[in-house]
């Protein structure tokens, strides 16, 4: 019944079944652990102000480190160079608290920032689900819960496969869908239809590595289908004439910009992304330069054009007439997710942890498909 040849992709956040109170925020953790080092360094400027008119001084501990051991050590070493001195009860205490505190608690937090792997929080009723913002109710108001992102790739509303994300952003959950759909049918599929959410450099790259011909929208799509005005304002920088056998970017008033340098990003999967920067020479007088910029200086505009180029090819097959007939089937896996939610009722799952969570999951697809498939069979 199913070709396997054309996949459609997208995901949905089903609630963990996770305590929606008791939550570790990876901000709070990093925040703690500076907080301790903030107040170590404090303590060695106490040190150092005792010292001051002395000739030798005692070596700085690593401040850097911050495990329990570099802790452990520094304060121990600021407790023998104010071994001899006349010190500040206030301060003796503190070391006192902090010997004994410290420490433990860098291990919890070390503890904490594994399970975090990376992610902004998780839950510690469920530690693999993390907090995501969730379309709940029925005015659209967003509330952050303990989910798992649950994607799913679909042919003609049977769901081919389904991986779980830890994160919010679909756009990162591309690589290990489709890894998994490989790894499940020994093939990808030729074709991939997913919406904005996963339009990414990186992801453009990957699916062409696979040979996977990707009709994925970027973020911009729609308005530069249907906005006429942003596809001819001639201050955008994605308009900028430029001319690639001298690589030359001309600014609105037809002024050859500088070329200044790179600018490198690396994304959380590891891709680096790289864009060229290139400023105007003098934007001072310049009469265009209310619509053109808002910056102090020359106007600088970045371009990365490999992504340029992915756009390019991503909105030539979009608006092509198998792009559209594709757009259209894009739908059906959101059709998939409404069955699974609102027809069935399936919100919250039952189990805890990623590997349970995962087999809960198949049971639900399995029970999707043959439903699906008894429906086309027995109809
Ligand atoms: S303000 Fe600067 S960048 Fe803009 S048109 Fe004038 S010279 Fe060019």
């Amino acid at each position: 019944m199913l070709s396997l040849k054309e996949a459609v992709l997208d995901g949905t956040k089903i609630e963990a079944n996770a305590n929606r109170y008791t939550f570790v925020w990876g901000k709070t953790v990093k925040g703690n652990r500076e907080r301790i080092k903030e107040q170590l360094k404090q303590l060695w400027a106490y040190v150092e102000k005792l010292y001051e008119d002395e000739e030798q001084t005692p070596n700085e501990p690593d401040f850097e480190a911050m495990d329990p051991e570099a802790v452990e050590r520094a304060i121990e070493e600021i407790n023998e160079a104010l071994k001899d001195k006349e010190t500040d009860p206030k301060t003796r205490q503190k070391l006192r608290y902090a010997k004994k505190n410290w420490p433990k608690k860098l291990a919890e937090y070390e503890e904490k920032e594994k399970l975090l792997n990376g992610r902004n929080s998780y839950s510690k009723t469920d530690p693999d689900a993390t907090f995501m913002r969730m379309k709940e109710d029925h005015l659209g108001n967003g509330q952050l819960k303990p989910a798992y992102n649950v994607q799913a790739s679909t042919e003609g509303h049977y769901i081919l496969n389904y991986t779980l994300a830890q994160t919010p952003a679909d756009t990162s959950a591309l690589k290990d869908h489709i890894e998994s759909y490989l790894k499940k049918y020994g093939g990808a599929p030729e074709s991939l239809t997913a919406d904005a959410g996963y339009g990414s450099e990186e992801n453009y790259e990957y699916l062409g590595e696979r040979g996977i011909t990707g009709f994925v929208k970027y973020n911009w799509f729609h308005k530069d289908v249907t906005d006429k005005k942003r596809r001819e304002d001639p201050f955008l920088s994605d308009n900028l004439r430029y001319d690639e056998e001298t690589d030359t970017l001309y600014c609105p008033a037809g002024k050859p910009m500088d070329y200044i340098g790179d600018k490198e990003r690396t994304s959380a999967g590891g891709y680096l992304q790289r864009s060229r920067l290139y400023k105007a020479v003098n934007c001072r007088g310049c009469p265009m330069r209310g619509p053109c910029h808002k910056a102090e200086g020359d106007r600088v505009v970045e371009r990365n054009f490999n992504l340029i180029k992915h756009r390019r090819r991503a909105r030539e097959l979009l608006e092509s007439e198998e792009g559209i007939e594709k757009r259209k089937k894009r739908m059906t896996v959101e059709a998939v997710f409404g069955n699974i939610k609102q027809n069935k009722g399936f919100r919250r799952f039952n189990l805890r942890g990623i590997e349970k969570v995962t087999t809960e999951m198949g049971l639900i697809a399995i029970a999707h498909n043959l439903q699906r498939f008894s429906k086309a069979r027995f109809a």
